[in-house]
């Protein structure tokens, strides 16, 4: 995987390698916090990294290398995340072409529904 420019959004996540319906593709790495402190933190930092797991635990990736920081949501995302214990993985939803750029629907996230949106898809619900 590599980071680069992104159409959607800053940078993003791509995919070198064409990945297979269902094949996991890594998982999110961090700093293992309280979701009480990842709200905290939700709170004050523009640029929000932080995944909540099971057991009322988060990960804080904002310093993670494994580049899924850096995955940017669709609303018609080509990826999924499960969520297993304490652990957050991601799987290709589909067949994702060599080259393409990683997308993951954020679901409810801590932006609480009042980022604009910026997928282009063209089922995009406006806000994140
Ligand atoms: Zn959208």
């Amino acid at each position: 995987m590599e980071v680069k420019p992104s159409a959607i959004e800053g940078r993003g996540l791509f995919t070198k390698v064409t990945l297979r319906p269902r094949q996991k593709i890594g998982e999110y790495e961090g700093e293992r916090i309280t979701q009480r402190e990842g709200r905290r933190r939700a709170k004050t930092q523009k640029w929000i990294a932080i995944v909540e797991v099971n057991n009322g635990k988060s990960i804080d990736g904002a310093e993670e290398t494994t580049g899924f920081r850096f995955i940017n949501h669709s609303c018609t995302p080509n990826t999924f995340m499960r969520i297993i214990g304490e652990r957050a993985e991601f799987y290709a939803l589909h067949p994702i072409k060599a080259g393409t750029e990683l997308t993951l629907d954020y679901g409810d996230s801590h932006h609480n529904g009042e980022l604009p949106c910026s997928c282009q898809s063209t089922n995009c619900r406006r806000f994140i």
